[in-house]
């Protein structure tokens, strides 16, 4: 169905990747040599690129269910140096925006899209909590796809659309950073929360068309990819920069490649010594996507992360209104207002649409308590490339 010339790239041919498998029984061509086994029910089998689809085959009509699909050599050890925070204020944003010319953009278009494999999906929301957001992530060594975070990926589902014409591309943006999960430059990460609604007029539940193919996707199996594209939400370079971020949801996408690029990787050219803070909006405890990894890090580098939630449904604003993120940063204004006025700070929002009108509303107060108008101070921050938004 798709052109599939891209995977068959030789440097690809010689890669091992090990498949995790359920309901197989042991057998002579199950890989015990190097394998941890994770559960008695599990067994691996390492197979090179140029065998995956044949293997998958096989593994199916044994019954078999391919749970997991990693590269045999794996990444990267974390760290990062701990040091102090935010410096002194600065004055009005003065710089002209980054051009970002290095940046990669559209190595893969839709009328030739790269074909990776599901390498996993999982899901993120824990019981009690709502919806469906899978972690998913997709094998690139076929290819030349390669992208910085900030950046987004298309993902083209197959099928057609009701006139009976190719679906078209959906955007999600990167959760990996540049090295990717495994740490080897060769996969690319999404969290993706299926779209379901009521129909306005039936009444009947509707699902998103990609969000459900990818939430669905099984291990395995291939996905049509595009991109990457944007430069807006770009990283500063500034090893000291202050990053504030302020997700709602998937909104977290981009902040977790920021994260895990700032304190859980190591990079001969990056090494982040300054100040990050997530304030991050969902509806529950159990809905705070990547929280055990957030939370470590909060604890490990306290000088240098901070992580507030704003958990609408069960924490309460100072009114005794539900927490939305709005709220959270009203509560915070005066030194959020504080820090974006620092040259070096960058100020980046992700999420749902419509997120941005709460926040102005907290700034503008903040802000004119010292006489500036909010509205004017951020077409400079704009400007200036501080002030990065991305909302869908
Ligand atoms: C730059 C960018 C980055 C993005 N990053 C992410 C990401 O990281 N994670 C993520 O999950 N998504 C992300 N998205 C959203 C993603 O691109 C898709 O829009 C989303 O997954 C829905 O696509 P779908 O095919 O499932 O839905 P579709 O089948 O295309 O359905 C969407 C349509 O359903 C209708 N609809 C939706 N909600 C309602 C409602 N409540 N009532 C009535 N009609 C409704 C609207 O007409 C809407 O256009 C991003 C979008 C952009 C632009």
């Amino acid at each position: 169905m798709y052109n599939s010339s891209a995977a068959d790239s030789s440097s690809a041919g010689s890669r091992l990747f090990r498949y995790e498998v359920t309901g197989l029984r042991q057998n002579a061509e199950t890989d015990r040599m190097d394998a941890p086994i994770r559960s008695s029910s599990s067994i691996f089998i390492t197979v090179p690129y140029s065998r995956m689809n044949e293997e998958m085959r096989r593994i199916t009509r044994m019954g078999g269910k391919i749970v997991r699909i990693e590269p045999v050599e794996l990444g990267k050890a974390s760290s990062v140096p701990p040091q102090p925070a935010p410096a002194a204020p600065a004055a009005a944003p003065a710089k002209a925006k980054a051009k970002h010319a290095d940046v990669p953009v559209n190595i893969y278009r839709p009328n030739n899209p790269y074909i990776g494999k599901c390498l996993s999906n999982y899901e993120l929301v824990r019981e009690g909590g709502i919806g469906t957001v899978r972690h998913l992530t997709f094998d690139l060594s076929a290819g030349d796809l390669h992208y910085v975070e900030g950046q987004s990926i298309g993902i083209i589902p197959p099928g057609t659309d009701a006139q009976g014409k190719p679906h078209k591309l959906r955007l999600y943006s990167i959760a990996s950073t540049r090295h990717g999960d495994n740490g080897d430059d060769k996969t690319v990460s999404l969290c993706v929360r299926q779209l379901e609604y009521k129909h306005p007029e039936t009444g009947e539940t509707v699902y998103g068309v990609c969000s459900t193919y990818l939430c669905n996707l099984e291990v395995g199996a291939d996905v049509a990819i595009t991109g990457p594209v944007g430069k807006e939400m770009l990283l500063p370079d500034d090893p000291n920069a202050t990053v504030i971020m302020m997700a709602t949801g998937t909104g977290i996408a981009p902040f977790r490649a920021y994260l895990w690029r700032m304190f859980k990787e190591t990079h001969a050219d990056y090494k982040f010594n300054g100040f990050a803070w997530l304030i991050f909006g969902i509806p529950f405890t159990a809905n705070i996507l990547y929280k055990d990894d957030l939370e470590a890090i909060a604890a490990q580098y306290p000088d240098h992360f901070q992580l507030t939630y704003a958990i609408s449904r069960e924490q309460q604003n100072a009114t005794g209104g539900k927490m939305y993120i709005q709220d959270r940063v009203a509560e915070q204004a005066d030194r959020l207002w504080e820090l974006i006025q620092q040259e070096k700070t960058h100020t980046y929002i992700c999420g749902l649409k419509g997120m941005e009108d709460g926040i102005d509303k907290a700034l503008s107060e903040a802000a004119a308590k010292q006489g500036v108008t909010w509205s004017d101070y951020q077409k400079d921050l704009k400007r200036a490339g501080r002030w990065h938004v991305e909302t869908y």
